[in-house]
């Protein structure tokens, strides 16, 4: 896992002594047929197989947890090889299957409102750690997954060799349309540079979450650093380069960040940015400061605002609300406990 066709060719070849297009046909049962295992490969000599699950595994990673909420949503908690624990959700729509995909073990970034963050960070994900998490999902999926957005545990851009490496395997090796994948960050300025210089045709979405340094700095200590300023100047860049609109994510937190005024203030920033706002009501997590969720005429009132400046706004759609959909909250609840034997993959 996390190798390419082009390595997995060169494996097989110097390592194994094989002929290098079993590498191929490696790649395309591992990352195009989701394969669990060597010996599912069908098209690949018994004998071979066999060698191969002495020296190899597919996937060092196991799902420790599932949970399947009534409307489609799978969430999974996957157990990697040194016994840390990662999220990964699948999110069937009707026009799309998405992924929601982690990058770091924890986060270092300490937003207020994140489960995530109240764990502190403990390490980067590989690229193969990263595209073995979609692989899982498409076993427990009928139909193909077509979506995928980074936004589960982690900061991507602060992991970015091995995000990009992992979002190239996802579009050479797994066929998933590059236009098709959304990398979201707490707002890394100079990432966000880095990235670009890449030249992907990624969606580029910036947890943005206030309009205004005073209420960003006081839910995203990351913004004591790099202000919303530069962070709409650096959206303004992404989209020069890559012509891809930015995504504006925004949480709404009562009180806190969903005033009129705030609004106003988002709408002003926002005049001649080529860019949708994904209006997110906060998903409850117990956190110190009690953040709460605003009412539905809140979140419609701070919607109308945006709407009447010309500003495209979507109300994210709320999933998993039965099975701990947030980010870190499934492991939040795990953490420590035994794993009941019949949850655990095989
Ligand atoms: N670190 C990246 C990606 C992971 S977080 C980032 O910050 O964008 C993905 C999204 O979930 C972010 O927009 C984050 O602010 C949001 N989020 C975190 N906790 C949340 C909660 N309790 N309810 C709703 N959204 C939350």
């Amino acid at each position: 896992m996390g190798l390419s066709e082009a390595q997995l060719r060169a494996w097989v070849g110097e390592t194994l002594g094989e002929p290098t297009y079993r590498g191929t046909q490696l790649a395309k049962w591992i990352y195009q047929k989701a394969a669990a295992d060597f010996h599912r490969m069908t098209d690949l000599p018994v004998a071979l197989r066999a060698r191969l699950s002495e020296c190899a595994v597919v996937s060092p990673n196991a799902i420790s947890l599932t949970q399947r909420s009534k409307d489609g949503t799978v969430k999974c908690l996957l157990r990697l090889a040194d016994g840390n624990e990662v999220e990964c959700v699948l999110l069937p729509y009707e026009d799309r299957v998405s992924v929601c995909l982690s990058t770091q073990v924890g986060c270092a970034m300490g937003c207020r409102f994140c489960a995530t963050a109240q764990g502190g960070y403990t390490r980067n994900l590989t690229a193969g750690e990263i595209v073995d998490q979609p692989l899982h999902l498409q076993r427990l999926s009928e139909r193909r997954i077509s979506h995928v957005v980074l936004m589960g545990m982690g900061e991507p851009l602060l992991n970015l060799d091995n995000v990009v490496a992992a979002l190239r395997l996802m579009h050479d090796e797994v066929g998933i349309s590059y236009r098709r994948m959304t990398v979201s960050t707490v707002g890394i300025a100079p990432k966000i540079y880095d990235f670009a210089e890449y030249d992907l045709p990624i969606t580029l979405a910036i947890s943005l979450h206030a309009p205004d340094d005073e209420t960003r700095a006081r839910i995203m200590p990351v913004n004591r650093k790099w202000g919303v300023d530069t962070l709409f100047q650096a959206a303004r860049d992404y989209f020069e380069k890559t012509k891809r609109r930015i995504t504006f994510e925004y949480l709404l937190l009562r009180e806190v960040n969903d005033t009129p005024w705030h609004a106003e203030q988002l709408a002003k920033k926002l005049k001649g940015v080529p860019c949708l706002v994904n209006l997110i009501p906060f998903n409850y997590v117990p956190t110190p400061d009690e953040f709460q969720r605003p009412e539905a005429e809140r979140v419609r009132r701070f919607r109308a605002i945006l709407e009447a400046a010309g500003i495209e706004v979507t109300l994210r759609v709320e999933r998993g609300h039965d099975i701990d959909a947030a980010c870190g909250q499934l492991r939040g609840r795990h953490r420590g406990k035994p794993i009941p034997l019949a949850l655990q993959a095989r």
